[in-house]
């Protein structure tokens, strides 16, 4: 499991409970809206408004701890910083699927010029499940 304190504090931010349970919130789904951590939240801590999640996501997401994933047209989702991955996000359902990249990136990426820090490749299309409805 991953401590949450120490994965704040290690990315330069103080670890609240407010925090602590946005992370464990977004870990448990894996990929998560504000809206989905909101509703997931607000039956164990009723004070804590949807304008606490925003501000705290947004702050997380400048230091790293986690990353926002743009879902075309739909609010994004947000998840923790992981290794770099593929994501198949489905159209349908909205589901994310994490997909490992095996090639080097940079090989099959060819930008010799240009040096990478983070990269995130969506591929948006219909899972299984909603290929069959
Ligand atoms: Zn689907
Ligand atoms: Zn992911």
């Amino acid at each position: 499991m991953i401590n949450y304190i120490t994965l704040l504090k290690k990315n330069d931010l103080k670890a609240t409970i407010q925090r602590t349970n946005i992370l464990k919130s977004i870990d448990a789904s894996g990929h998560s809206s504000i809206d989905e951590i909101y509703e997931n939240l607000k039956v164990l801590y009723p004070t804590l408004s949807l304008a606490t999640i925003y501000k705290n996501i947004i702050l997380m997401q400048q230091n790293n701890v986690i990353i926002e994933v743009p879902m075309n047209g739909e609010k994004s989702k947000y998840e923790l910083k992981k290794d770099d991955h593929i994501h198949l996000i489905c159209q349908g359902c909205g589901t994310i699927q994490d997909q490992e990249i095996v090639e080097k990136t940079e090989k099959i990426l060819d930008v010799k010029e240009f040096q990478l820090k983070s990269l995130q490749i969506n591929l948006y299309g219909l899972c299984k499940t909603c290929q069959n409805r």
